[in-house]
C-alpha cells in the first residue's frame, strides 16, 4: 500500500483468491491480513445485543441446544439461535437437522449456493440440505430466491433485473471491469452500486 493512503481511505474492500485489496478512485491497492482484520474487526468484540459468541459448532450443539430438541428433530431445519465465532466478522442464524444422507443429528449456518438456493452441510458426511424457506432467507436478511417470493413479485423482478442487466453491459461497453464484490449481491444492487460510484445516471 503506498504511505500517503490511509486504511480508512478505501471505498470498500476486496477479498477474495487474490488475496486482501482495499479500492480507491477505481484503482485497488494490496493490503496485508493485519490491515484487514482492523478494518473488519471480529464481531465477538462488537456489542452486538442480536447473537452469542460459541467456540465451535460442537460447543453450539453440545451445549446450547436443548436434548428434547435434538432428540425430536427431523429433517426440516430448525433455528436455535443467531451465534458468531472465533475470527467472524459478523453473525448468523444456525439450524438443527437431522442429516438425511447419514441420519446425524447436526447444526449448521447457511451457506451459499446451489444454484438459487442456499443450502447447509453435514459436517459428518459433507451432505448438503438445499433450504427452500423462505423464512430462512428472511431471518438473516438474505437475498429470497425469487421462486420462494408470491407470484406477482416475479414479474416485477424479471423486470428489474433485465434492466440492471442492460445497465450493467453499458458500463461494460464504458471500458470499466465489472466484479463481483460480495457473492450475495444479485446483478441488480451490483450494477446500482457501479453507477452510484461512478455517478452515473441511467
Ligand atoms: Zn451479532
Ligand atoms: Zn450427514
Amino acid at each position: 500500500m503506498e504511505s500517503d493512503l490511509n486504511l480508512n481511505d478505501f471505498e470498500y474492500t476486496i477479498s477474495d483468491s487474490d488475496g486482501f485489496r482495499g479500492v480507491k478512485d477505481g484503482k485497488e491497492y494490496p493490503i496485508t491480513e493485519e490491515e484487514w482484520q482492523r478494518i473488519h474487526p471480529e464481531h465477538r468484540n462488537t456489542e452486538c445485543k442480536e447473537c452469542v459468541f460459541v467456540q465451535d459448532v460442537q460447543t453450539l450443539l453440545t451445549f446450547m441446544v436443548p436434548r428434547e430438541k435434538k432428540e425430536q428433530v427431523g429433517s426440516r431445519p430448525e433455528f436455535v439461535g443467531k451465534f458468531t465465532m472465533l475470527n467472524w466478522t459478523g453473525h448468523s442464524s444456525f439450524y438443527l437437522f437431522r442429516c438425511g444422507g447419514c441420519d446425524t443429528v447436526v447444526v449448521d449456518y447457511p451457506h451459499g449456493y446451489r444454484g438459487n438456493f442456499m443450502y447447509l452441510r453435514c459436517d459428518k458426511c459433507r451432505g448438503e440440505t438445499i433450504l427452500k424457506s423462505k423464512e430462512i432467507y428472511e431471518r438473516d436478511k438474505l437475498f429470497v430466491p425469487v421462486v420462494l417470493r408470491p407470484r406477482k413479485e416475479h414479474w416485477k423482478f424479471a423486470k428489474r433485473t433485465a434492466e440492471a442487466l442492460e445497465g450493467l453491459g453499458k458500463i461494460e461497453n464504458m471500458g470499466v471491469r465489472t466484479m463481483v464484490v460480495n457473492g450475495n449481491e444479485s446483478s441488480e444492487t451490483l450494477s446500482k452500486r457501479i453507477r452510484n460510484f461512478f455517478g452515473l445516471k441511467f
